[in-house]
């Protein structure tokens, strides 16, 4: 411990490091790199291998060509803090005031970042789903909070209400929500949402959503959980262009909140990338503002992907939690002779020149257990990508059969 730098000590007492000192790569990135070496398909990581929209693209280079180059405004370029307000009027009759409740953030994360640096103390309890966005146990790591989780589980990974329950008391600070979730694909029914109001209400809690999945849900609509009764004034909203617009090299987020909420997370976000992405900013604000044919559209182009993956992986023996939204789906691999889905993450790119991430990599390492088979696979990826990838999967041989 003595023999670390200062940033291995403050990591270390943070939760964010191994037992050796070292930073544990994310296993996207290990995952990712892997595909790289080995030339196999990368269902790993979520990012498409396609671009979005022409005329968002064709706008952020038209930025670039105008000399839009430079720092916007703190809270992020008027256009686009306007085109957010009118969207969430648009799709959820949300009515923001685009000077108050609208804050541009380097993406999904630097929101989630400063929302929790801002809201959490030393020792508060902040309450997520499980699996969950990795982000989530290292930002509640290094606001020094405590982090309490909810289980998810198959077949339809909608939270158990009295566990729910449980888990939340006055020590909650937080409630951190993603529906549509990563990784499962699940949406959360009503009365979910209306029990986390209703929970966040009683004992003074804040909720935060991450809603970056919005826009790709497979049957009906979202709803934003700030639209329920209660909730608008403690609720922290969240969502980014990159999954809806294929743009998540970009880093454009964003949140809104109620104008003191806003504030409390600005002080923290000015100090943390202060402001980002000029060009991309007015790029996004067009994408916001396109036809709902577009965002149509993308949801069924995914939707036609996650089938063609879901029925490839059931084909190969895997059992499949079907999706409702989102960029992945969760598979069972115990089903095809693979108890241990870690393992066969590592030996997936020799044994299928496929890459997968194991869901274990989004638990607590002692709830570990519950999750040990099941995979996560990308299906954001071109049809015949992921057509080779069930070919490949099919001819996988099943461990008790080597
Ligand atoms: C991709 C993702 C993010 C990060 O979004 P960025 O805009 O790239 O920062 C946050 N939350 C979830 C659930 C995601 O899947």
């Amino acid at each position: 411990m003595n023999d670390m730098a200062p940033w291995q000590r403050a990591a270390s007492g943070a939760g964010l490091l191994g037992a050796d000192g070292s930073m544990a790569a994310t296993i996207f990135a290990e995952m990712s790199a892997l595909a790289a070496r080995t030339g196999a398909i990368n269902l790993g990581q979520g990012f498409p291998d396609e671009d979005g929209p022409p005329a968002v693209l064709e706008a952020a280079r038209d930025a670039i060509a105008e000399g839009v180059n430079q720092y916007p405004p703190g809270r992020g370029m008027p256009v686009l803090r306007e085109a957010i307000a009118e969207h969430q009027e648009r799709f959820y009759a949300i009515r923001l005031d685009p000077d108050r409740e609208v804050l541009v953030t380097a993406g999904a994360t630097e929101a989630l970042a400063a929302t929790i640096l801002a809201l959490v103390d030393a020792g508060d309890e902040v309450v997520t789903f499980e699996p969950f966005y990795d982000a989530y146990g290292a930002l509640i790591a290094l606001a020094r909070g405590i982090h309490r989780t909810v289980p998810l589980r198959l077949p339809d990974f909608q939270p158990d209400l009295d566990e729910l329950r449980a888990v939340v008391s006055d020590r909650t600070r937080v409630i951190l929500l993603n529906s549509p979730h990563n990784p499962t694909g699940a949406v959360f029914g009503v009365e979910v949402l209306r029990e986390i109001v209703a929970l966040a209400e009683r004992h003074d809690a804040i909720i935060v959503t991450d809603e970056v999945y919005e826009h790709l849900l497979f049957d009906g609509v979202h709803t934003p959980i700030s639209t329920l009764d209660g909730a608008r004034d403690r609720t922290v909203t969240i969502s980014s262009g990159g999954k809806t617009f294929s743009t998540t090299g970009w880093k454009v987020g964003w949140l809104t909140a109620s104008a003191p909420l806003l504030e409390a997370v600005l002080a923290v976000k000015q100090f943390l990338t202060y402001v980002n992405g000029a060009p991309f900013q007015p790029a996004i604000a067009v994408g916001l503002r396109l036809p709902d044919s577009f965002f149509a559209d993308a949801a069924s182009a995914l939707r036609a992907k996650r089938d063609l993956l879901s029925s490839g992986l059931t084909a190969a023996g895997f059992t499949v939690g079907l999706p409702q939204a989102g960029y992945f789906v969760v598979a069972d691999a115990a089903a095809a002779g693979h108890p241990d889905a870690a393992r066969l993450c590592r030996e997936l790119p020799s044994l299928a020149s496929v890459v997968a991430v194991p869901v274990t990599a989004f638990v607590h390492a002692e709830h570990r257990d519950a999750y040990r088979s099941l995979v996560r696979f990308a299906f954001c990826k071109r049809t015949e990508v992921i057509e080779e990838a069930t070919r490949r999967l099919a001819a996988l041989p099943s461990r008790s059969t080597r």
